[in-house]
C-alpha cells in the first residue's frame, strides 16, 4: 500500500469508527456488531503502525470511548477511566505477557502474577464516595469527563450508598475514594426490557451491554429504577488514605466495603494459567445469567502496574481476551411464514442444525421482507448466523461465494400460511399482515399472550396447553379460559393429564381473576401497549370502562403515551369483537377495577420496621409515625417478624441482632428512597 493509498484508507476508517462509536455510546443503538467494529478498528490501529507519522492525537485509537452526552452534568474524573487492549487469540496473550516483561526488566522465564476476572458485558461506571458516602456516580465518558448519573446509579440495588465501615482493611474509610465497576443487566431482565419494547413498537436493545446504558443514561430516573440494573465492582480510581499491594486485595476491600465483587474472580500463577482460564470461562459462559464477552487480565502487583503505566487509551498491565464471536455458517433449507398475535408474519428460516455458543441451532429469524431484500437472502443460501446473548439467532450474512445459481428468492406469502386469508402490507411498515382477525394462529397467539407470565400469569396454561385446548374446541377466545371449568371431566381424560393437573389449571385461572388492572390491559394484547403503557392506562383511568370510552385525545394527555399507542387503544374498543371478549370477561367475573385506594393508602402494609441510630432527615418518633401512616408497624426490638431495621450513625445492639438473624439493613437514604416510591415528598441527600 503506498502512503497516499494509506492516507486515504485511514481517513476513511476514522469516519467509520466516529461514526459507529457515536450509535454505540451516544445513541446505545449499534448498527454493526462488536466483531466487525473490532475488525475496522485494528485495521486502523495496523495502519497508523506501518505508517507512523499519519498517526494523530484526535484519531479514535488514541481516545477511549466518546464525549459524554449535554442532557446530564459533566463529571470530571478525578483519575481517568480508560479503555482496554484487546487480545482475540492465545499467541496474542502470550506475546503480552513477553511485552510486560521486556518493558518490566525481568527474565522471559520469570512468571507474572495475574488476576482473571469476567469481562461483563456492561458499561462502565465511577462512584466517588467521600467520608464513606456515595456523592456521584458517572459513566465513563471519554474517559475524562464522563456525565453524572448519579439519581440513576442511587437505584441500582447492589451499590451501596454508604460503604460498610468496621470490615475495612484499614482503620478508617478512605476520605475520597472512585470505586469502579461495571453496571449490567441479566439475560432475563434484557429479554423483559426488550419484550416490553417490542410490545410497545419501540426499537430494541442490541444487547444487554446497550439495554444497561440505555437504562443507566435514562434522564426520567424512574425509569431506570424499572430496569433492575446490577453491579459488579472491579476497581479503583483514585484513593485517599488507602494503599493497596496487589488487586486482589483490591477486590477484597470492595468486597469488605459492601460492593459485589464476582465470585468467579481467581489470582493465577503466570499467563498459561490465565489462558487456561480464559478456556474454561469461554466453554462455561453459558452458565451464567449475564452476558459476558471476553476475559480481563491484570497484573496483580500494583508496583509494578505503576512502573507499566498507561497509554492514552488503555493501561499496559491489563488486557481484554475476547471470546470468538458465537457465529457459525449453515444452509437455509426452508422458509416458513409465523402468524403472531397480530398477525404479523415474521419470516423463519428452517436451517441445517449447526453448533452456536454451546446450543445447536436449526431456526434463525429473517424479521422482515425488507431485511431479506437488503441481504439478499434466497432459499440454499449458506449463510452466516450470530446468536447476540440468549436472544432469537439471527442470520446476519450471505456467503455469496458459495452460490451455486440453484438459490430461490423469497417470495413474501400472498395468503395467510395458516387460514388462507390475504395478507397485507400496511403503507407504514416493514411487516405483512395477515388480514383475518379470526384467524387461528392469531387466535391461538393472543391466548397465550393472555396467559402469559407478565399478562395474566396463569400458572399451568402455557404454550402446548393453550393450542392442545383451542384445537379441542374448547377455547376460541380469553374469555373462554373461564367457563373451561365446565368442561372439568373431559379435560381429566385427556391423555397426559388427570385429576390434580386440572385442578391446577383451574385454579390458577380462577385467582387470575383478581389480577390487577394493568395485567389485563396488558393480556388484552393491544397493539403498542406494553407492560408500561397498560401500566400508565391503569393509573389514569382506574377501569376498563373509563379506557373503553376514552377518546384518543383523552389517552394522549397521560405523559408517556404517544398518539399511535391512542390511536390504537380506540381501534381495539371500536371492534365489536374485542368489546364482546371484556363482555365475556365481565360476566365471569374478572376484576376490572384498579385497586387504587388501599395501593396509595398502604404500600407498607404488612411490614415491620426497627430504627435503631439517629436518622438525619426524621426524629426517630417521626419515622415510625411515617411507617405506621403508610400501613405498616414500627416497633422496638429486633426479632425474626422484622421486615427492615434502619441503621443511622451509633446503632448498637440492634443492627447486631439483624446482622444475625439474616434481617435487611436499610441505611437512611435507602429508607427514604422507600417513601419516596410510596409516594412521600422527601428532601433528597
Ligand atoms: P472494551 O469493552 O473492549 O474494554 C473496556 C471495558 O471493559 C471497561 O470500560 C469496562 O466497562 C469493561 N470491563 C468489564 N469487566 C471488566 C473488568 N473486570 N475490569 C476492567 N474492565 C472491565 O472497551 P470499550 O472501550 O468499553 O469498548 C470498546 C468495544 O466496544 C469495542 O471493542 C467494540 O467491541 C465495542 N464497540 C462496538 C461498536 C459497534 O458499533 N458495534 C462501537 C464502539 C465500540
Amino acid at each position: 500500500m503506498t502512503r497516499e493509498q494509506a492516507r486515504a484508507r485511514i481517513e476513511e476508517l476514522r469516519r467509520l469508527i466516529e461514526y459507529h462509536n457515536y450509535r454505540y455510546y451516544v445513541l446505545d443503538q449499534p448498527e454493526i456488531s462488536d466483531e466487525e467494529y473490532d475488525a475496522l478498528f485494528r485495521e486502523l490501529v495496523q495502519l497508523e503502525e506501518q505508517f507512523p507519522d499519519l498517526r494523530t492525537p484526535d484519531s479514535p485509537t488514541q481516545r477511549v470511548g466518546a464525549p459524554p452526552l449535554s442532557a446530564f452534568p459533566e463529571h470530571q474524573h478525578r483519575e481517568v477511566m480508560l479503555s482496554l487492549d484487546n487480545a482475540f487469540s492465545e499467541e496474542e496473550l502470550l506475546a503480552f505477557d513477553q511485552r510486560l516483561k521486556r518493558f518490566l526488566d525481568l527474565p522471559q522465564d520469570t512468571p507474572i502474577e495475574y488476576t482473571c476476572e469476567l469481562k461483563i458485558d456492561g458499561l462502565a461506571v465511577s462512584l466517588t464516595y467521600e467520608e464513606g458516602v456515595l456523592t456521584v456516580g458517572a459513566t465513563r465518558g471519554d474517559g475524562v469527563r464522563g456525565e453524572d448519573v448519579t439519581p440513576n446509579i442511587r437505584t441500582v440495588r447492589q451499590i451501596p450508598l454508604r460503604l460498610h465501615a468496621g470490615e475495612s482493611l484499614f482503620d478508617v474509610l478512605p476520605r475520597l475514594v472512585e470505586v469502579r465497576g461495571e453496571v449490567y443487566l441479566s439475560y432475563n431482565e434484557f429479554e423483559r426490557i426488550n419484550h416490553e419494547r417490542a410490545q410497545a413498537g419501540e426499537p430494541l436493545f442490541a444487547n444487554p451491554r446497550n439495554a444497561a446504558a440505555g437504562s443507566l443514561r435514562q434522564l426520567d430516573s424512574r425509569i431506570t429504577a424499572r430496569r433492575r440494573l446490577r453491579f459488579w465492582a472491579y476497581g479503583i480510581g483514585y484513593c485517599e488514605g488507602a494503599e493497596f499491594a496487589t488487586q486482589w486485595e483490591v477486590l477484597q476491600q470492595l468486597k469488605a466495603w459492601g460492593f459485589p465483587v464476582n465470585p468467579h474472580t481467581r489470582v493465577v500463577k503466570n499467563i498459561h494459567e490465565a489462558i487456561a482460564f480464559c478456556r474454561e470461562w469461554d466453554a462455561r459462559r453459558a452458565e451464567l445469567d449475564y452476558a459476558t464477552d471476553g476475559v480481563v487480565i491484570k497484573v496483580n502487583r500494583i508496583d509494578w502496574q505503576r512502573q507499566l503505566g498507561a497509554t492514552a487509551r488503555a493501561p499496559r498491565w491489563a488486557i481484554a481476551y475476547k471470546y470468538p464471536a458465537e457465529r457459525a455458517t449453515t444452509i437455509i433449507r426452508e422458509v416458513r411464514w409465523q402468524v403472531g398475535r397480530t398477525g404479523v408474519l415474521t419470516p423463519v428460516a428452517i436451517m441445517e442444525p449447526v453448533p452456536v455458543g454451546g446450543v445447536t441451532v436449526s431456526r434463525a429469524t429473517l424479521h422482515n421482507i425488507d431485511y431479506i431484500r437488503e441481504k439478499d437472502i434466497r432459499i440454499g443460501d449458506r449463510v452466516v448466523i450470530q446468536r447476540a446473548g440468549e436472544v432469537i439467532p439471527e442470520v446476519v450474512r450471505v456467503v455469496k461465494e458459495a452460490r451455486d445459481g440453484d438459490e430461490v428468492p423469497i417470495e413474501p406469502p400472498a395468503q395467510c400460511p395458516v387460514c388462507g386469508a390475504r395478507v397485507e402490507r400496511p403503507a407504514d411498515e416493514a411487516a405483512l399482515r395477515c388480514i383475518n382477525l379470526a384467524c387461528p394462529a392469531q387466535l391461538v397467539e393472543r391466548i397465550r399472550h393472555f396467559t402469559s407470565r407478565h399478562a395474566m400469569n396463569i400458572e399451568g396454561v402455557g404454550d402446548k396447553w393453550v393450542q392442545r385446548l383451542f384445537e379441542l374446541g374448547y377455547i376460541k377466545d380469553p374469555a373462554d379460559l373461564y367457563t373451561l371449568h365446565q368442561h372439568r371431566e373431559a379435560l381429566v381424560q385427556l391423555e397426559r393429564s388427570g385429576e390434580k393437573l386440572v385442578s391446577n389449571i383451574l385454579n390458577a385461572i380462577e385467582k387470575s381473576k383478581n389480577n390487577s388492572l394493568d395485567r389485563l390491559i396488558f393480556a388484552l394484547g393491544i397493539r403498542h401497549v406494553g407492560e408500561h403503557a397498560a401500566r400508565l392506562l391503569a393509573e389514569h383511568f382506574g377501569s376498563l370502562d373509563a379506557l373503553m370510552n376514552a377518546t384518543e385525545e383523552q389517552i394522549m394527555q397521560i405523559h408517556g403515551i404517544g398518539p399511535e399507542t391512542a390511536r390504537e387503544v380506540v381501534e381495539f374498543f371500536a371492534r365489536p369483537e374485542n368489546r364482546a371478549v371484556v363482555e365475556k370477561l365481565r360476566r365471569a367475573g374478572v376484576r376490572m377495577e384498579a385497586e387504587r385506594k388501599e395501593r396509595a393508602a398502604a404500600p407498607f402494609a404488612g411490614m415491620t420496621f426497627v430504627f435503631t441510630g439517629e436518622l438525619k432527615s426524621y426524629t426517630r418518633e417521626q419515622a415510625e409515625a411515617l411507617v405506621r401512616e403508610l400501613g405498616g408497624r414500627a416497633t422496638s426490638s429486633v426479632s425474626k417478624l422484622t421486615t427492615y431495621v434502619v441503621a443511622g450513625p451509633g446503632a448498637g445492639s440492634k443492627l447486631q441482632k439483624a446482622r444475625e438473624l439474616g434481617i435487611p439493613v436499610l441505611d437512611e437514604q435507602q429508607f427514604l428512597e422507600m417513601l419516596r416510591q410510596a409516594g412521600v415528598a422527601v428532601d433528597s441527600r
